[in-house]
C-alpha cells in the first residue's frame, strides 16, 4: 500500500513513493533547478514552471511500476509560487482521475516539519524552528492538526537574507551555502552589523534592516580604491552570518526562558547552516532538551517529506475533491 507524492512549490521537481504501513521510502527523486536560476540571483517563477513541465513527467515515468500498488496521490498545494504549485497539482489531479485514487493536499510547511520523520515514527509535541527560503518561524507542534506559529518574521526570512547578500556580491543562487563557504575564510568581527530587534522584548524576527546594513557596507567597499576584494567578500559573509545567527539565537533564548521544550527541532533548507546548528546544539544541551535534525538531504524541498505527511492524512481520511483543490501562495496560519 503506497502513496505517490509530488512537490513543485518552488525550484525543485520531486516525486516520492512511501509505504503507508512501514513508512519506507520506496522511491525518491528530485531534480533541482538551482543552476538555471543561479544567473538571475533568485528563482524566476515562469522559468521554474517551464522546468517542472519538463522534469515531473520524466520522474513519473520511472515509477510507473508502482502504480498498481498506489492507494492515494498527494501533492503540495500551499504555500509556494502559484505557477509552480499549479504544475504539481495538475499532474496530481490527472493521476487521481486516471488511476481512480483519492487526492491528498499537503501543506508544504508541515512537509518541512515531517522531514524529521521520514522513515521514522513521529515525535510530538515539539517546538520547531523553521528556517527556509520563505519562512522564519517558531512553531509549537502538538500534532499534525494542531500547530501554532508562535513567532515569525516581519519582513525577509533568514534564508532569503543569505540569498540577497549573495546576490549583492554576485555570488549566485542559492546564497546560503556560498555565504557559509565564503564566511569560513573571513573575519566575523571585521564589520559590526547591528543584531535586529536586540532591544525588543518580543519574540519575532526581522532581516530587512540587516540586509540594508550589509548593502551599505558593500557599496562602501566597492567605492574604495581598487574596488571590493575577495577578502572583503569573505569578511562581509562572515560578519553577516554571525549577526544573522545571533538574531535567531537571541530570540530562541528568550523562548527557552519562557518554556523549556522537551523536544526541539530545526527544519527547512537553511537548517543546513553549520553555525546555526552548532549554537542550537549548545542551547539544547544547556537546557537538556532533545534536539531533532532532519537529514541534510531532506532539509531542502523534496517529495519524501510531503509523502510522510500524506501517510498521516491518509490514515485520517483527509482527502480533497479533484474539483476543489486550490493552490495558495501564502497561508495565514499552519
Ligand atoms: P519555503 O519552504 O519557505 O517555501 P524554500 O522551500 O524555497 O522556502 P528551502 O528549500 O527550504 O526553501 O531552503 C532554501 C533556503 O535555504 C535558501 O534561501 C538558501 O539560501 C537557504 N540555505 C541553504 N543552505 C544554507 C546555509 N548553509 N546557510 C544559510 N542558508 C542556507
Ligand atoms: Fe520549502
Amino acid at each position: 500500500e503506497l502513496i505517490l507524492s509530488i512537490e513543485s512549490s518552488c525550484d525543485d521537481s520531486s516525486i516520492a513513493i512511501t509505504d503507508i504501513n512501514t513508512l519506507e521510502l520506496v522511491y525518491h527523486k528530485k531534480i533541482s533547478q538551482e543552476l538555471q536560476h543561479s544567473m538571475y540571483g533568485g528563482v524566476v517563477p515562469e522559468l521554474a514552471a517551464r522546468l517542472h513541465v519538463e522534469a515531473l513527467p520524466k520522474i513519473l515515468e520511472e515509477c510507473k511500476e508502482f502504480f498498481p500498488l498506489l492507494k492515494a496521490i498527494a501533492v503540495t498545494n500551499a504555500p509556494g509560487l502559484s505557477v509552480t504549485l499549479m504544475e504539481g497539482v495538475t499532474m496530481a489531479k490527472a493521476l487521481s482521475i486516471s488511476l481512480n485514487l483519492p487526492l491528498i493536499a499537503v501543506n508544504h510547511l508541515k512537509g518541512h516539519i515531517y522531514s524529521l520523520f521520514i522513515e521514522k515514527q513521529e515525535v510530538l509535541p515539539m517546538t520547531i524552528l523553521l528556517v527556509s527560503g520563505g519562512h522564519t518561524q517558531i512553531i509549537e507542534a502538538k500534532s499534525l492538526n494542531d500547530m501554532n506559529i508562535i513567532a515569525s518574521t516581519m519582513d525577509d526570512s533568514f534564508g532569503e537574507s543569505f540569498d540577497k547578500v549573495a546576490k549583492m556580491m554576485g555570488l549566485g543562487y542559492p546564497g546560503g551555502p556560498v555565504v557559509q563557504e565564503y564566511g569560513l575564510k573571513g573575519d566575523e568581527n571585521r564589520f559590526d552589523f547591528p543584531v535586529p530587534l536586540r532591544q525588543s522584548p518580543l519574540i519575532q524576527f526581522s532581516y530587512s534592516g540587516l540586509k540594508n546594513a550589509v548593502r551599505m557596507q558593500i557599496e562602501k567597499l566597492e567605492n574604495q580604491e581598487g574596488g571590493i576584494t575577495n577578502q572583503d567578500k569573505y569578511d562581509v559573509c562572515a560578519s553577516f552570518q554571525k549577526t544573522a545567527v545571533s538574531h535567531i539565537m537571541q530570540k530562541l533564548k528568550k523562548q527557552f526562558k519562557k518554556v523549556v521544550p522537551e523536544n526541539f527541532a530545526i527544519v527547512g533548507g537553511a537548517s543546513a547552516n553549520i553555525h546555526l546548528r552548532t549554537q542550537i546544539e549548545e542551547l539544547c544541551n544547556k537546557y537538556k532538551t532533545n534536539l531533532h535534525l532532519s537529514e541534510l538531504k531532506y532539509c531542502s524541498d523534496n517529495a519524501a517529506m510531503i509523502g510522510r505527511v500524506a501517510v498521516e492524512q491518509y490514515k485520517q481520511n483527509d482527502f480533497v475533491n479533484v474539483n476543489e483543490i486550490d493552490v495558495q501562495t501564502r497561508l495565514k496560519g499552519m
